[in-house]
């Protein structure tokens, strides 16, 4: 086992990832930039570097610099969290090329994984079931209309290189397909230099639905079930649950058995999401993640496990504690995600928290490397705590989650609080009768 690791994060993943850290017994480097000086993260850590000024591209996503604070501070293992570097191959390469183990998969299947096209030609030839749409990259505005007329409008056409939301428009009739593979690709060069697009069925009311796996470097792979992350305002998740309220068990094994069986032939390694759409009984491959997720705390609360325990054991090359049929989903998780934003207009609201009490009680996780006097700063993503609870069944999952948002204390900032106690207080939201569309249109009813 390692006897010290670098987190290349900052805020509650950093300190998610501390937490595993100090329960295996194992040290802590922690990095910052010069606006974290102060942060939790580094307060907690064994050992702290500081690696550049606030803005991101000159710190967390300063390759140079996090190399150097490893190889000083003699990490053994680099643990990236999520966002920032988690998903570059070329990091991680680099990383293993200085002989410091990557906490995450192979340096191969990121780069495969981050090109949506290959993702999906791979899971396809994988036995994976896809949306259906074009086979691989268009190469003509011809193309994409016969392509169109074939799997029925509205179509969407996606960036090969997208992320966020960016590069993706939907066009509803013939008349429109022109101006969206213009506009998608316009946008795709100007976010990621590059202008591949793919086109897609558009489904009208599908859920988002997403596998969370593990594999070991034994040729194991085992799923911990779905988490249902429907709700999302522009294509950002706001609240999600373990497991979603439309899926059976026998559905839930059935892409399960799909999934592992797949990524088992691919060889792959460490924690990974597949996300699907899910409509009218059929799950549709979209993307796979190859990192560590915000909501990976719903999995970890209803299958009882440590999913950074377990990331951190096999890249030390430990075979996974789990087989599949010691995996059990126990009772029901929703996570709230809480961003330092105003309620109503989604506007960022970075400042110093005067006031700060986190919620407990039984059931209540809350992830968050807030304290009272700590500055928000603007320069980094507006989450700032993960409120999860846990329960028997969804209905005491709901009120427990009320219960919990009512003792939760922030002042200085605003935050989304106030939105998700109307969320829970929804008749359809409780029924869980909601679709990847229900949030923009809730939130719009409320304005
Ligand atoms: P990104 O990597 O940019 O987040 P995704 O492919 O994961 O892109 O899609 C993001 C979101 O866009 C999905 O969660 C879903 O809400 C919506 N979406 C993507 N593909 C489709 C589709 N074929 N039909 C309907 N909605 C889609």
């Amino acid at each position: 086992m390692f006897s010290k690791i670098l987190i290349a994060n900052r805020g509650e993943i950093a300190l998610r990832v501390l937490r595993a850290c100090r329960e295996m017994g194992i040290k802590t480097v922690a990095v910052h930039s010069t606006a974290d000086a102060d942060a939790m993260h580094v307060r907690l850590a064994d050992e702290a570097v500081c690696i550049g000024p606030p803005s991101s591209r000159d710190s967390y996503l300063n390759v140079a610099a996090i190399l150097s604070a490893a190889t000083i501070t003699g990490a053994e293992a680099i643990h990236p969290g999520y966002g920032f570097l988690s998903e570059n191959a070329e990091f991680a390469e680099t990383v293993e090329e200085h002989g410091i183990a990557f906490i995450g998969p192979t340096a191969e299947h990121i780069r495969m994984m981050g090109d949506k096209i290959t993702a999906k030609t791979t899971m396809e030839a994988l036995g994976v079931p896809l949306v259906p749409g074009s086979d691989g990259a268009l190469r003509s505005l011809d193309e994409a209309r016969e392509v169109a007329a074939r799997v029925g409008y509205p179509v969407l056409i996606k960036a090969a290189a997208g992320g966020g939301g960016r590069g993706m428009k939907v066009a509803q009739t013939a008349d429109e397909l022109e101006e969206a593979w213009s506009v998608a690709r316009t946008e795709a060069r100007a976010a990621f230099g590059n202008d591949e697009v793919y086109l897609e069925k558009y489904l009208d009311k599908p859920r988002h639905i997403e596998l969370q796996i593990m594999g070991d470097t034994h040729g194991n792979v085992v799923h911990f079930g779905e988490r249902d992350c429907s709700l999302q305002r522009r294509h950002q998740k706001l609240l999600e649950e373990a497991g979603s309220p439309v899926i059976t068990p026998e559905q839930r094994n059935e892409i399960g058995k799909t999934v592992t069986d797949a990524l088992s032939r691919m060889g792959y390694r460490n924690a990974g999401t597949l996300e699907f759409l899910y409509q009218d009984g059929q799950f549709c491959f979209i993307e796979m993640n190859t990192r560590l997720q915000v909501e990976h705390p719903v999995t970890e609360m209803v299958c009882d496990v440590d999913l950074v325990r377990e990331q951190i054991r096999v890249a030390a090359g430990e075979k996974l504690s789990y087989r599949q049929e010691d995996i059990v989903m126990n009772g029901h998780a929703i996570e709230c995600r809480i961003n330092a934003e105003d309620p109503e207009t989604f506007a960022p609201n970075p400042g110093t928290v005067k006031v700060f009490h986190a919620p407990g009680g039984l059931g209540v996780r809350m992830d968050s490397a807030l304290f009272a006097g700590y500055r928000v700063p603007p320069y980094y993503d507006s989450m700032i705590a993960k409120l999860i609870v846990h329960a028997p069944t969804r209905a005491l999952a709901i009120s427990r989650m009320q219960r919990a948002l009512t003792e939760c204390v922030v002042e200085g900032v605003k935050t989304v609080i106030p939105l998700h106690q109307k969320i829970l207080a929804d008749p359809e939201f409780q029924k869980g009768e909601y679709t990847i569309h229900w949030l923009e249109n809730f939130v719009a009813k409320l304005q």
